[in-house]
């Protein structure tokens, strides 16, 4: 991954295009921030670091599961061949898909559903970015990561989460390593936290 094309692009994204009219004020601010339905974006340093952790080369092919606004996503199509995004919101996923049309992204898939169980249908992945969290790590999505393949999935109950990183080996071999202390929101559906839809 080219990481100055990454921060050179991270710096020219504007967030406050990302949020509503009342959180425009806030965009500049290194703080997660409400996008509404009980949804947050994550303060841009973590989204610039996480994406620096997953790796992103010019031929991924991408997941990301919690659209969101679409800023993360942004990022990410930027630095990969194809992203597939799933977003559970329906409203969510339309405006974030406004707003990546508007910046001319031909190479963002998306999905509204139950991302947990991943999106079967264009696996394996490259790479894998869950940002919401998990109360486990969900099989499926380790069975959708590609051999050579990292997912970045924050892990652990409501309040505090560790950030893990999951690579597969060349032989299959999964190995999972902890980042550090993160708080999102809660994965939900089938393998989302607790099982909650
Ligand atoms: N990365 C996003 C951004 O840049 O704006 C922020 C993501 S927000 C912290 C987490 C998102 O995950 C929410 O939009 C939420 O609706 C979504 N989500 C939660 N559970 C989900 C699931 N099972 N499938 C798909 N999306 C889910």
């Amino acid at each position: 991954m080219d990481h100055q094309e990454l921060t050179t692009y991270f710096r020219s994204l504007d967030r406050s295009f990302f949020v509503g009219d009342d959180m425009k004020q806030y965009a500049g601010l290194d703080r997660p921030l409400p996008i509404g339905y009980d949804q947050t974006i994550s303060q841009p340093s973590l989204v610039l670091e996480m994406t620096k952790l997953l790796e992103p080369e010019k031929d991924s092919k991408t997941l990301e599961i919690g659209t969101g606004s679409g800023f993360q996503t942004a990022l990410l199509a930027k630095m990969s061949m194809e992203v597939y995004t799933v977003e559970r919101i329906g409203e969510l996923m339309k405006k974030a898909k406004e707003r990546l049309n508007a910046l001319n992204f031909s190479n963002i898939f998306y999905k509204t559903g139950d991302g947990s169980t991943g999106w079967q249908e264009h696996a394996p992945y490259d790479r894998i970015m869950v940002t919401a969290a998990a109360g486990s790590l969900p099989d499926e999505l380790v069975e959708q990561l590609a051999i050579g393949g990292r997912m970045v999935i924050p892990v652990g109950p409501p309040h505090l989460q560790e950030l893990k990183l999951v690579t597969k080996t060349d032989n299959g071999d999964i190995n999972i390593r902890t980042v550090e202390l993160v708080r999102f929101v809660e994965l939900k559906g089938q393998y989302g936290w607790n099982n909650k839809k």
